[in-house]
């Protein structure tokens, strides 16, 4: 059984806050302020560039994408950590689109994350081969996976509503009419049991900043499935994916396996803060956590149900059908954060009107989801939330 106070004790929270954002931005790790201290004086400082053979930085995308690669069921080592979901999520489109060269669809949701469907739309256009991205009402996914379609490229949990789709169903489903899948995992990993192995899911991407605690601007992480892993072509074919980068070739061969997926020079600063922060994973299991994140959702979900009658609570009530968020509907839900924040209970607002918090048992228990609904009755109830001060749009919301 995990320890959740032993976990709790791993990150630096301020005093006076009940951060209900984990599942945006993972607060800070204690251990990752000293091992960045460290590398930065020990490696960058005194070893300079010898650092990259040295302390290991060169291998730490593999290194680290191994310890991720647990957490969501993949095959070892097929995992690698690199620049950002969006880069990502284009290079597992690009390569899917190329192993099923006569189908010109692409399916996707009207729930998937904005970058997700832009990054499409712009490979689409870019490949001018006549493409479709088709984008469906989550509900009618399954339904719409036919022999037309080439690639399904969904997002396991919902950004905005926390509802979470059947992987496993709809890979087989997919698999059923030769379409392959590329499964975003950016509310997922971290957040509860994934298991890409066992879905036969053909290519997968997240990111490592939201339930992984990597910090602001962590790289994100691809799987490819085996049975790919040395076919696809990277079609950002970067040095550091050739075969020999220090060859200087200038012609590109592929490398190995999952090392092709790779682009270019690692974030080694980042990746030593996500180091530290994957560490909490050694003390945590994930059913564990899956089981209490069920429960703290239904506690806040339940509580917004019998007290706040003007919140609609659009997040699905059966636990295996969510993430680990709650998302709340409301008019004023923008100033509604605001008046939240400034009362120290920190969530997020999504347009136009989805109130967001996450629920990350790592960190976050009972008496913070009853701190947190008192003061959301305190906030709603009081109308505190009308004030001119909380309905100035900043420029992340
Ligand atoms: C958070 C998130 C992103 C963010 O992409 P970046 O390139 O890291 O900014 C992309 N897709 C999904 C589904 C997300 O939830």
């Amino acid at each position: 059984m995990t320890d959740f106070a032993a976990t709790k004790a791993m990150f630096d929270l301020p005093d006076g806050v009940i951060y209900l954002d984990g599942n945006s931005l993972g607060p800070l790790p204690r251990a990752a302020r000293r091992r960045v201290d460290e590398m930065i004086a020990r490696e960058w400082g005194e070893m300079l560039i010898t650092g990259w053979n040295k302390a290991g930085w060169m291998a730490m995308p593999m290194r680290l994408g191994e310890r991720i690669g647990r957490l969501i069921g993949a095959e070892p080592g097929h995992t690698v950590l690199g620049d950002t979901l969006s880069i990502k999520v284009y290079q597992a489109l690009a390569s899917a689109l190329e192993m099923v060269p006569g189908r010109r669809v692409v399916l996707s949701d009207s729930g998937n994350f904005p970058t997700d469907l832009y990054m499409a739309q712009g490979l689409l256009e870019s490949l001018g081969r006549g493409h479709e991205l088709r984008v469906v009402a989550p509900g009618d996914v399954a339904a719409s996976i036919t022999e037309e379609v080439a690639v399904v490229m969904l997002t396991e949990v919902d950004y905005a509503t926390g509802r979470k789709h059947d992987m496993a169903a709809l890979t087989a489903r997919a698999r059923a009419v030769g379409a392959l899948t590329v499964w975003d995992l950016a509310h997922s990993a971290g957040a509860l049991p994934v298991d890409v192995s066992g879905a036969g899911a053909d290519f997968a991407v997240g990111c490592t900043y939201k339930y992984l605690n990597g910090g602001p601007g962590a790289p994100a992480f691809i799987y490819v499935a085996p049975r790919h892993a040395d076919r696809v072509r990277p079609a950002l074919s970067g040095w550091l994916g050739h075969e020999a980068p220090f060859a200087f070739d200038p012609d590109y061969r592929p490398g190995a396996g999952i090392e092709r997926m790779r682009v270019g020079t690692p974030p080694v600063l980042q990746m030593t803060a996500l180091a530290a922060a994957l560490d909490v994973w050694d003390m945590a299991d994930m059913a564990d956590v899956r089981a209490k994140s069920a429960e703290l959702t239904e506690m806040f979900m339940a509580g917004v149900a019998a007290d706040c009658r003007d919140l609609h609570i659009v997040t699905p009530r059966r636990p295996e059908a969510r993430g680990s968020q709650v998302s709340l509907r409301f008019e004023h839900g923008y100033a509604a954060m605001q008046a939240l924040i400034a009362h120290g209970v920190i969530g997020d607002f999504r347009a136009p009107d989805i109130m967001r918090f996450g629920f990350t048992p790592l960190y976050i228990g009972e008496s913070e989801v009853q701190g947190a609904l008192t003061i959301l009755r305190e906030v709603i109830a009081g109308r505190l939330w009308d004030r001119p001060e909380f309905k100035v749009r900043s420029a992340v919301t």
